[in-house]
């Protein structure tokens, strides 16, 4: 079973791949069919396989030899791998997909990230449209409105007053915020405190080290650490809340 789940990731990782090369350009991420990136050749189906297609070809274009980049693999491979590990986490249960359908969102919009610093407004319509669907079926589970309306509440207070005494260094903006508030979304409020708190340190370390080696003026992708943060929230951040509080209580 886990290796359809893993074989299901892949597939869709190389979805994925087309979403973050084509959303920042406001392409259809539908068609046209895949193409090599120089020489615009349509792909053939043979060579669409995930991860095995990369590793038969080379890492060369069939046609125009031209390298393709190891991004594509890669990001097919952790997408597999994050829903396999979500699958020994939760089995196959309505979290399992929900924490499928939050991941796939926050690669994509991490990777997009990375390459463009940016956020994207239709890519983030995504996630808060699968947001809004997974509340309303916790709702229906018993869940309170009260407690998303606080999940939502604790980045926009958190995160807003960041962003306010921040605003001079540049680095974290109002597309991390929009993120933060579609995960709260899906998480419990325990889970959007250790999201926010596991990204920040991250995100805080890598700057420190960037920094300490003289890369003063480069811009750090926050979203990367939040999707980073997010899936130490999912998989520990209970535990760790809890021994947390037991520490003071
Ligand atoms: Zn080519």
């Amino acid at each position: 079973m886990s290796f359809i789940v893993f074989l299901f990731g892949i597939i869709l990782g190389s979805f994925f791949n087309v979403c973050i090369y084509r959303i920042p350009k406001g392409e259809n991420i539908a068609f046209p069919p895949s193409h090599c990136a120089k020489c615009e050749k349509e792909l053939k189906w043979y060579d669409l396989f995930p991860i095995i297609s990369y590793i038969f070809l080379r890492g060369k274009c069939r046609y125009c030899k031209d390298k393709i980049s190891i991004r594509y693999p890669v990001v097919e491979l952790l997408t597999g791998l994050v829903y396999v590990i979500l699958f020994y986490k939760f089995g196959l249960t309505i979290d399992f997909f929900k924490y499928v359908v939050l991941f796939s969102f926050l690669i994509i919009a991490g990777f997009i990230d990375f390459d463009t610093m940016e956020v994207y407004f239709s890519l983030s319509l995504v996630g808060l449209a699968g947001g809004v669907i997974f509340s309303i079926v916790s709702i229906i589970k018993g869940a309170l409105v009260k407690d998303i309306v606080v999940s939502m509440a604790i980045p926009l207070i958190i995160f807003g007053m960041l962003i306010f005494f921040t605003r001079k260094i540049k680095g974290i903006g109002t597309g991390d915020l929009e993120i933060l508030i579609i995960i709260s979304l899906y998480v419990s409020c325990k889970m959007i405190i250790a999201t926010i708190m596991f990204s920040i340190v991250m995100g805080g370390i890598v700057s420190i080290i960037l920094i300490l080696n003289g890369k003063r003026k480069i811009h750090i992708p926050f979203v990367p650490f939040i999707a980073l943060g997010t899936f130490g929230a999912v998989m520990y951040g209970d535990e760790i809340i809890n021994w947390y509080l037991n520490l003071f209580m």
